[in-house]
């Protein structure tokens, strides 16, 4: 499958819809999930356009896992979580319902149970 630019992901890099900005430098781009999961559950993007990590240029990659990592400590930190899922779906089948790559950083609280 290839890319298509109308995703609401590439709508947001486009400034066309508004979202909750939480970082951003010259490659990536992370703002908070409209239906978050858990208190601090944000997406980390790449500029690039891929539609998942199954296109992705190695060297898009590169810099978002990084990043990834980064604001993963950050969460963590500042929501204050015993853990940290990132997560990442590829394809329908996988669950994706946005096609441009992204990662899935959600605070964790222990006995809170996890959401599917
Ligand atoms: P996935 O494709 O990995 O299954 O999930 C896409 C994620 O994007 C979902 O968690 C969903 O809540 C989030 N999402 C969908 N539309 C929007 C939007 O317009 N703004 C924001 N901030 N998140 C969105």
């Amino acid at each position: 499958m290839s890319y298509d630019d109308k995703n609401i992901f590439a709508k947001i890099l486009r400034g066309e819809i508004p979202c909750h900005r939480v970082y951003e430098d010259a490659d990536t781009l992370a703002f908070m999930d409209v239906m978050p999961q858990s208190p601090g559950h944000l997406l980390v993007i790449p500029k690039t356009p891929s539609r998942n990590i199954l296109d992705a240029d190695p060297a898009t990659l590169s810099k978002v896992i990084p990043i990834v990592q980064k604001l993963a400590n950050a969460a963590k930190d500042a929501f204050d979580a015993d853990g940290i899922t990132v997560t990442q779906f590829n394809e329908p089948a996988a669950g994706q319902t946005v096609y441009h790559l992204h990662f899935h950083i959600i605070p964790r609280y222990e006995g809170a149970g996890l959401k599917p």
